[in-house]
């Protein structure tokens, strides 16, 4: 029997919600880009999303290995784009060097 939920059970993958982008528009990116050397700061959309929210680059080997490391989970996503952009924001916070 387990008594203790999971890290994972507490904040399950999700599926990425469309038309949303918040995690290429909130937080800073410090990796290089193509078309932005030196990343992109908190709060700027990077280049690369398109009008319906979607990475232009997603198969691309250019796409940086932050991109595609990054799994949406229910703390970052929430139940959509305004709290993601709000939890996305906090962990930026909390993050600033
Ligand atoms: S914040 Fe989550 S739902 Fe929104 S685009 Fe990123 S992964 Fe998808
Ligand atoms: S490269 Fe694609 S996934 Fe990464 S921040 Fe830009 S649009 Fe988002």
């Amino acid at each position: 029997m387990t008594f203790f939920s999971t890290a994972a059970e507490q904040d399950p993958v999700v599926s990425c919600r469309p038309h949303c982008g918040a995690c290429c528009i909130a937080p800073s990116i410090s990796s290089p880009l193509p078309g932005m050397p030196d990343g992109k700061p908190a709060g700027m959309a990077c280049l690369h999303l398109d009008q319906q929210m979607r990475c232009r680059i997603f198969a691309d080997p250019a796409r940086p290995a932050v991109c595609d490391s990054l799994q949406p989970r229910w703390s970052m996503c929430g139940d959509g784009p305004r709290a993601a952009s709000m939890n996305l924001a906090e962990l930026e916070r909390l993050t600033m060097p």
